[in-house]
């Protein structure tokens, strides 16, 4: 069996080691945090001191971290992936990042002999925890079947939309999407709240219809039990929105929904709520 390292144990990272280690496979972790992998190192998992030290101790590397910056960190500094051992390897990451930097992070591991793929998911925390990941893939036919198994593990589907960078774009569409039904689902609750109507029965009905989508029917129910821990950081979401417009400027695109989304959820952060989870957009109207 394959050895795995997997650097980044955060909100995401830890539910995905967690199956891979039910799964039998003996995985290596780092995250900057070391107390947030304690509990996979007790369940079974192996510390490395560095990404480095990582890489030379796994066949297949995968990265779940925050931000590009952080992706850009993990594989390019001094004790980062590529000054480890990659010859004849792949480099998996999962984060949202840009295509570009997946471009980059390809053309470096061709020229040390490893493999990429840009592997960004959709389906959030429940969808980690419970192994449903829906997995976008970009880079080399040969390598996403080398790795199809393992993906599998913690994926409902994955798709592979092209070569390297097209897994981010697809996940940038994705983000354009979900900022329509996140900003949808909030403006619902606003005017069902003011009309007087009872929450929980205008989410099931909406959702028995055409306004039916994953938004609603994950992030409802927390905001009717005014739970608005993260699932999904609001931090990162405008990141994500930040990398879909610019991307889209860059092919001459205006995105005028998805802008004014990344407006509100700016203004979000400014009020304070950034490491809250995305469903609080509903503050701005209403703080209870
Ligand atoms: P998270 O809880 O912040 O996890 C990120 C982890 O990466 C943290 O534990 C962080 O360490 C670690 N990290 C960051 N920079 C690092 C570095 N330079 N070296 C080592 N470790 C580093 O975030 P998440 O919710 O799991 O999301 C991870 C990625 O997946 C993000 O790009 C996000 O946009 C994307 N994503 C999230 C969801 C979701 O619903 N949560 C869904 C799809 C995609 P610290 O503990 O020190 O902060």
């Amino acid at each position: 069996m394959k050895k795995v390292g997997f650097i980044g144990t955060g909100v995401m990272g830890v539910s995905i080691v967690r199956h891979l280690l039910k799964k039998g496979y003996s995985v290596t972790v780092y995250n900057r945090t070391k107390s947030k992998a304690e509990p996979l190192i007790e369940e079974g998992a192996r510390w490395a001191e560095s990404p480095l030290e990582l890489t030379n101790q796994s066949d297949i590397v995968f990265t779940m971290v925050g931000y590009p910056k952080d992706v850009e960190e993990v594989y390019y500094s001094e004790q980062g992936i590529f000054n480890g051992n990659v010859e004849g390897k792949v480099l998996i990451d999962l984060t949202t990042s840009t295509p570009s930097l997946a471009m980059k992070i390809s053309e470096t591991a061709k020229e040390k002999g490893a493999a990429t793929l840009d592997a960004p998911v959709s389906g959030g925390d429940l969808g980690a925890e419970k192994g449903t990941l829906t997995i976008m893939v970009g880079g080399e036919e040969e390598t996403f079947n080398q790795v199809k198994d393992i993906l599998e593990v913690f994926s409902a589907s994955m798709t592979l939309h092209g070569p390297s960078g097209s897994g981010q774009h697809t996940k940038a569409a994705n983000q354009i999407m979900v900022a329509g039904t996140m900003t949808g689902i909030t403006e619902l609750m606003i005017y069902a709240k003011r009309a007087g109507l009872d929450l929980e029965k205008v989410s099931e009905t909406v959702n028995g219809g055409a306004g039916r989508n994953w938004s609603l029917e994950n992030y409802a129910p927390r905001i009717i039990n005014d739970d608005y821990s993260p699932g999904f950081f609001v931090k990162h979401f405008i990141k994500d929105l930040g990398i879909a417009l610019d991307e889209a400027e860059r092919m001459g695109i205006d995105l005028p929904a998805t802008r004014r989304a990344k407006e509100l959820y700016d203004q979000l952060k400014d009020a304070g709520y950034g490491n809250d989870g995305t469903q609080s957009l509903v503050k701005l109207w209403w703080n209870k």
